[in-house]
């Protein structure tokens, strides 16, 4: 099932697409959710973020090579880290590069939706608390990254969080591929065979330092071939199974 949120006739709805349709479900993912009357085809509405989360973890340096690539050491256990979520962007819409910043960079990463409420989860058995994967674009500005003691402000910026298209519940994690295209040319592939820590191991640790929500986004970092955006380019994060997640980019 690949589960999108998206906005109707001045409505936002949950649905399940369907081939070039989105069948709308009532209810929530969350909780009760079944299936309804209406369909619409996918042209027809706005896709928003999938979900809204409570609060947006991000993995940071989950793949050997691209910590190489950052010139920074690889780490023996999962660094985490947040983006705010008034930095969520849904699909299509524009990733705004701020002023303060003349490197934004795109990272192309698979999300992990938590479903249930969630704490000391083992990683044998964090499959039971995910509702399904999705994409998401951790925009990152590479230079306040560098000059900043921390990543809060790089990582942080409206529009620095593209999420979407839809919620994936059935995508096989241990094979999947994960893409960034910048103008239709292919700047990161990887699997997720890459990852320094599985994405099992990734919700069992964090989820040992802080309560999971639904909703909850936790993102399990990027492959390397991370590279600059500039205004008018467009950005995309395809991974098979869940879709293409495509975004404009623009200057304020
Ligand atoms: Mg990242």
């Amino acid at each position: 099932m690949r589960i999108a949120r998206f906005r109707a006739a001045g409505q936002t709805r949950w649905g399940v697409l369907e081939m070039s349709h989105l069948v709308e479900y009532l209810g929530s993912p969350f909780g009760a959710f079944r299936r309804g009357r209406r369909r619409y085809a996918v042209s027809q509405v706005v896709l928003l973020p999938p979900v809204v989360p409570s609060k947006i973890i991000l993995v940071g340096l989950n793949y050997r090579d691209h910590a190489v690539e950052l010139g920074l050491a690889i780490p023996d256990e999962p660094i985490i880290l947040f983006k705010p979520p008034s930095a969520l962007a849904g699909p299509g819409d524009p990733i705004v590069c701020p002023p303060q910043s003349r490197r934004v960079d795109h990272e192309a990463e698979l999300a992990v939706v938590i479903k249930r409420r969630c704490r000391n989860v083992p990683a044998a058995r964090a499959h039971e608390y995910v509702l399904g994967y999705t994409c998401l674009n951790d925009v990152t500005a590479r230079d306040l990254q560098t000059k900043d003691v921390q990543w809060a402000r790089a990582k942080a910026f409206d529009t620095f969080c593209p999420l979407g298209p839809c919620i994936a519940t059935d995508l096989d994690t241990g094979v999947a591929t994960i893409e960034a295209w910048v103008n239709d040319t292919l700047r990161q592939s990887a699997s997720t065979r890459d990852m320094i820590f599985p994405l099992e191991e990734v919700v069992a640790r964090v989820s040992e330092v802080m309560t999971l929500l639904p909703g909850d986004v936790i993102s399990t970092g990027t492959p390397p071939g991370v590279g600059p955006l500039y205004p008018g380019d467009h950005v995309e994060v395809r991974i098979p199974g869940i879709g293409s997640l495509r975004n404009p980019v623009v200057g304020l």
